[in-house]
């Protein structure tokens, strides 16, 4: 058994013995790498998923005025049209 890697509060190194098939005492086993990553809050996912709905509004404010835009130039044939 070895000597736990972890720190103590004060910043010294924790004198006590690491636990089986670990590097830290059961006091120190949040300071492994990886150890507490996954009560991390997912911040990038959230970002990408404001953007992607972000997007999705700006093609649907396009969608609406290319409709728009095809709609007036419809108006316009026909109206060309009658006067013909
Ligand atoms: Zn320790």
């Amino acid at each position: 058994m070895s000597q736990c890697l972890g720190k103590t509060k004060s910043g010294s190194r924790c004198k006590r013995s690491a636990g089986e098939g670990s590097l830290y005492c059961s006091a120190h086993e949040d300071q492994a790498p990886g150890a507490s990553r996954e009560a991390d809050p997912p911040e990038i996912d959230v970002e990408i998923l404001e953007e992607s709905i972000e997007d999705r509004d700006t093609i649907d404010t396009l969608i609406v005025a290319a409709a728009l835009g095809a709609a007036v130039v419809v108006v316009l044939a026909v109206g060309k049209l009658f006067r013909l």
